[in-house]
């Protein structure tokens, strides 16, 4: 199994915080603290809070923009491992997964046991305890799907408590934990189905992909293989020798508009209606049309070569090049279509 960080300390400069973000971006910590066991993890944030220093938690880096200064209090760096399953019947496992533990070594596992909920999330880089956070999702599963209990460290009240998931109020890309500094997350409950058959295909890509209809059952691995071959041709899955994967995958969360705002929007664009009533349009549309293709290049940095939701570090750029580069496609988009663009990844120590 590898480490949650892989291999970037070796192509970044010494001491910076550059070397635990895929982006490969960010400038020093002040204090850089490594927990491999809870108390560490727990104790470090508890004295910190009691010293009046402010901590980061950062686990594998993949959805954190840290700004060129860096950060001047604690860095938390999360290496916390190992799952067990905690509860079973005839249908279904409870498997309990320390946070630094690696997302995809995790769906790996899954998918050889014959445990089915979370194969379409194969390849996504990063941490099991950091899915809660902005409940990851793609291809059509979101981790809210299956987490059925989250054991955080709640600073306010200085305890541990297993939180259920109306507590985590999960949404699209988003969380309790989102934006917030409050809960520390060391273990994290997932329920998958005991079945050699994935969960019925929703996404209409990954269906096409695989000869199948919306709603059937694939086997395990083949649905595995799929995603990560899907994921692969758009840059993300990560390899240290692509520089369009040197990203936080998406920068943009699709916008979520009213149906009237949508309606007076007149766009001859893709979009999904929700059950509330409202419409998400697709970020990656209003880019294109906006005029921002794959490769639309900042300095040192650009837009990936294979995906347009994704801003990447081609080597030499800096966080304020990449943040330059959002800046004005977000301005573009809104001057073309009247629409915001939120960015997706965590900014720590800069702004947009
Ligand atoms: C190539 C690529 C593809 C991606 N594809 C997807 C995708 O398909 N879908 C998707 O949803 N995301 C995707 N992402 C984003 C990212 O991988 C996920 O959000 C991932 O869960 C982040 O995990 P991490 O361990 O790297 O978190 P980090 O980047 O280390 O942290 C992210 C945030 O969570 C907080 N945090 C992390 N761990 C904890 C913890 N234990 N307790 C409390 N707070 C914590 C951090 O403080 C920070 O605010 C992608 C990123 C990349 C680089």
């Amino acid at each position: 199994m590898s480490d949650v960080s892989g291999d970037r300390q070796t192509a970044t400069p010494a001491g910076s915080l550059a070397a635990y973000t895929t982006l490969r971006l960010g400038g020093p910590a002040g204090i850089l603290t490594v927990a491999t066991d809870h108390d560490k993890a727990v104790e470090t944030v508890r004295k910190a809070a009691s010293d009046g220093r402010p901590v980061l938690i950062l686990a594998g880096g993949s959805n954190v923009v840290i700004g060129d200064d860096g950060f001047p209090g604690e860095v938390l760096l999360l290496r916390t491992r190992g799952s067990r399953v905690v509860a079973s019947d005839a249908g279904s496992v409870v498997l309990r997964v320390a946070a630094g533990e690696l997302w995809d070594d995790l769906v790996e596992h899954a998918v050889t046991q014959g445990w089915s909920g979370i194969e379409c999330l194969s390849g996504i880089p990063g941490s099991a305890g950091a899915t809660p956070i902005q409940n990851v999702g793609a291809y059509g599963q979101e981790v809210a799907h299956t987490i059925v209990a989250v054991h955080a460290y709640d600073r306010e009240g200085d305890t541990i408590r297993a939180m259920s998931p109306a507590e985590c109020e999960f949404a699209y890309r988003s969380s309790v934990f989102k934006h917030s500094d409050r809960y520390l997350v060391l273990e994290v409950d997932f329920r998958l189905a005991v079945s050699p058959g994935s969960a019925p295909i929703r996404y209409a890509e990954l269906a096409r992909s695989l000869g199948a209809e919306p709603g059937d059952r694939v086997p395990l691995q083949q649905a595995r293989d799929t995603v990560l071959k899907l994921r692969a041709g758009k840059g993300m899955v990560l390899d240290p020798d692509d520089r369009d994967t040197w990203s936080v995958g998406s920068f943009f969360t699709n916008p979520v508009v009213s149906t009237e705002v949508w309606q007076g929007l007149s766009l001859d664009a893709p979009h999904w209606p929700g059950e509330d009533g409202s419409v998400k349009i697709p970020a990656a549309w209003l880019i294109e049309h906006a005029g921002f293709g794959r490769g639309y290049p900042g300095a040192g940095v650009s837009i990936s070569t294979k995906h347009t939701l994704a801003l990447t570090n081609r080597g030499e750029g800096s966080t304020t090049a990449l943040l330059d580069l959002a800046r004005t496609i977000r301005d573009g988009v809104r001057a073309r279509f009247g629409v915001e663009l939120h960015p997706e990844p965590v900014l720590v120590g800069c702004e947009f």
